[in-house]
């Protein structure tokens, strides 16, 4: 095929590519989104299989990739039936034992091995009751000649294919053929992308070699060195446009300035604020003091554990938006929420100081018209509400601060929409209560300035967590009966998970009649909530709860995010196990909130898995969210993470921010430094910036022909 001169080769659809055709590229555009020669250059090997070296049995350890011994089978056993049927073998070396095992193809495998006989075996090591154990391992018998075949091989690219692609020729090997075709025919023509100063000061390999050490590398030395660099690009991109993004948006949009502190602020912080604000809330509060001075919109993301006391830094600032003759808004992710806020500011600032309203869908059409004049006039100077209040009808005659809680709820295009309601955009706060690590804060909010509240309210009780096991209900009701006749309240949650959803309601329903049976009516009443159960009933069985008719609420993951009842002290949660950890830590910051000790009690069954154990040690363990967020990252990794779906999180391919946090820090640092030292990047040797970054596709429809 002809390619213009100014095309990029990396554009050319796939179908044209040697050895491809119609046929072939209809498959890996379905099955591996595969369609132009760029997306086949960045379809790495999942994982690279070391041939070249043979092990002893006493040298592997789990840790390892994937190893190769040499082993005599002693002897073969089917254990088990239909689906539990497994093959277990029995090898030695003449170091060690090892055993084997097949879950699957298992007759077909028992009848293919030869015990007495010595194979090459080669998979991924284990443990299994404190001995080396090696599942689906491929088996080769050993022959001088197979050993002379495997010791010319070095490290071999494994390709993720499909059941589909396999019948078109396309498994690991198939799929290596395209790339080596590729990468000779092509690879010249990859550009670099990075300025020289960069690439000699970070020690980076030259892309052209990164690509083609990624796909065929000539040992693991140089696949490190070529990942490195992959990654290093990557991040560097993405960091790239969020600070120039940043850096745009400022030089753009003017902001307000506020810088007045009068009657509003002072009248609040010397006459109605009920208790010494935290070092943490008061370092944040300076924070916002001073980006609201500089003459540039502020875009700040405040974390804070659950507890905290963001709203009330958020009322704070909003005091500030009014001193200097601007309206404000905060807006919550649901109605309860909302009219949460509403209530909480509503006390704290005490009737005629300042005039607040709320505003959300299901605020009568009259009362609704009362709302938009007066914001119109400016009399209305505090709006709380749900997206409600970001509908075009809602016009603010100068709106200068807006609040939104809960940020993983809103996408980037509502808050954008909230910019257009001013000439001069408000200033945004935006507060979240799910503690993210600061990689990913760094990524999902690169644009924006983050915040961070630390510290919990001098007196607050730390939470106690215990981990109960299914034997130890009793106890559990016990606890339960014990607070209820202190006058607490107790919140029950069962997880409803979509997939399991018939078992899930049929714990739940389980779980409502045995905590019917043994906290009985009348002395007993019991909220009860779940996705099943009409919206307008779900509204009332929650406020019967908030206003303490009730003394135990039994719902589904519902009342996650938001509810306040300080009434509360106990938080049961059964099945914890299939919960993740934030959202386990989001459930427990549901208690807590009084003066009083507070539980959190998991309730799981007696086989837990790895990850589980993990989960619920760490929750007994500690209260700290952040320190949560790091080890759900570490578990999960970021692409479960919430929020992260909609961040360009899950477009990496090279980059990990679970494990690759160091690096993201140095590129941050890398990137943060070119812009401060070239803001509009007018230096020649930044010039590179410019076209490469411009670019989809990891900048490789920028690899022109030339
Ligand atoms: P968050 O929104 O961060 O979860 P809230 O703003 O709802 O937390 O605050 C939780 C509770 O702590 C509220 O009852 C609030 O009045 C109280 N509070 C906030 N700041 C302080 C403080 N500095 N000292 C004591 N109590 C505080
Ligand atoms: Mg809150």
């Amino acid at each position: 095929m002809e390619l213009s001169r100014s095309a990029s080769p990396f554009e050319t659809p796939i179908e044209y590519l040697k050895g491809v055709g119609p046929a072939r590229a209809e498959v890996l555009k379905k099955e591996l989104a595969i369609f132009t020669y760029a997306d086949l250059l960045r379809h790495f090997p999942y994982k690279y299989i070391d041939r070249t070296r043979f092990y002893k049995v006493k040298d592997i350890h789990p840790e390892m990739p994937y190893v190769q011994v040499i082993v005599r089978l002693l002897r073969k056993e089917i254990i088990g039936e239909k689906r539990a049927k497994r093959l277990v073998v029995q090898a030695q070396d003449d170091t060690g034992q090892i055993e084997l095992v097949w879950f699957q193809g298992v007759t077909w495998v028992e009848k293919s091995l030869r015990v007495g006989k010595a194979y090459i075996i080669f998979g991924k090591p284990g443990m299994f009751n404190g001995r080396p154990q090696m599942s689906h391992p491929e088996m080769e018998q050993y022959s001088p000649q197979a050993i002379k075949r495997q010791g010319n091989l070095t490290l071999q690219p494994a390709y993720n294919s499909t059941e589909k692609l396999k019948q078109f020729s396309l498994d690991s090997k198939g799929i290596q053929k395209l790339t080596t075709i590729l990468i000779e025919e092509y690879a010249r023509y990859l550009q670099e992308n990075l300025p020289q100063y960069i690439i000699n000061k970070y020690r980076l390999m030259d892309r052209r070699e990164a690509y083609r050490q990624m796909h065929f590398p000539d040992d693991a030395n140089k696949l490190n060195e070529a990942q490195h660099r992959l990654k290093f690009e990557e991040l560097f991109f993405l960091q790239y446009k969020l600070l120039k993004n940043k850096l745009y948006r400022t030089q753009k949009f003017k902001g307000n300035i506020f810088d007045k502190v009068g009657h509003y602020f002072n009248g609040f912080y010397n006459d109605k604020l009920p208790f010494p604000l935290t070092n943490a809330q008061k370092r944040v509060l300076k924070e916002i003091r001073i980006d609201t001075q500089r003459g540039v919109q502020m875009n700040r993301l405040l974390q804070g554990d659950v507890g905290s006391g963001k709203t009330v830094v958020a009322l704070m600032s909003i005091l500030i938006a009014i001193d200097n003759g601007f309206q404000a808004c905060m807006m919550a992710p649901t109605e309860i929420l909302a009219s949460q806020h509403y209530q909480t500011v509503k006390s704290l600032v005490g009737d005629d100081f300042v005039e607040v309203a709320l505003l959300t869908g299901s605020t009568p059409k009259k009362q609704r018209k009362i709302i938009h004049e007066r914001l119109l006039s400016g009399e209305l100077k505090i709006l709380i509400g749900t997206h409600a209040l970001i509908e075009d009808a809602v016009q603010y005659k100068n709106l200068g601060f807006v609040v939104i809680d809960e940020q993983h709820r809103f996408g980037v295009e509502q808050r954008s929409k909230l910019w257009r309601k001013n000439v001069v955009p408000p200033h945004v706060l935006v507060m979240t209560a799910t503690p993210i690590p600061r990689t990913l804060a760094m990524t999902m909010y690169g644009d924006l300035d983050v915040s961070v509240i630390d510290e919990l309210p001098a007196g607050r009780k730390p939470i106690e967590t215990v981990h109960f096991y299914e034997s130890q209900r009793l106890r559990m009701f016990g606890m339960m009966r014990e607070e209820i006749a202190k006058g607490r309240q107790i919140y029950v949650v069962y997880p409803l998970i979509k997939e399991s959803e018939k078992l899930d309601l049929k714990n739940l329903e389980e779980g409502i009649e045995t905590m019917r049976r043994e906290f009985p009516l009348p002395k007993y009443q019991i909220s009860i909530v779940h996705g099943k159960i009409p919206a307008a009933v779900k509204e009332e069985e929650m406020q019967r709860f908030i206003n303490a008719q009730t003394q135990i609420m039994v719902a589904t993951t519902v009342i996650e995010v938001g509810v306040n009842v300080p009434n509360a002290s106990v938080m049961i949660i059964e099945n914890a196990e299939r919960f993740g950890l934030s959202q386990l830590h989001q459930l427990r910051g549901r208690v807590g909130r009084g003066a009083e000790q507070s539980y959190c009690i998991l309730m799981s069954s007696n086989k837990l898995s790895n990850d589980g154990r993990i989960r619920l040690d760490t929750m007994v363990k500690t209260n700290n969210g952040f320190e949560i967020s790091e080890i759900d990252l570490q578990l999960r990794g970021p692409g479960n993470i919430e929020g992260t779906q909609q961040s360009g999180v899950l477009d990496l391919k090279v980059a990990n921010l679970a494990t690759d946090q160091e690096l993201l820090m140095q590129v941050r640092k890398c990137v943060e430094d070119i812009f401060e030292k070239d803001p509009q990047l007018t230096h020649p040797e930044n010039q590179i910036l410019h076209q490469a970054s411009q670019s989809k596709n990891a900048g490789l429809s920028w690899d022109k022909i030339s």
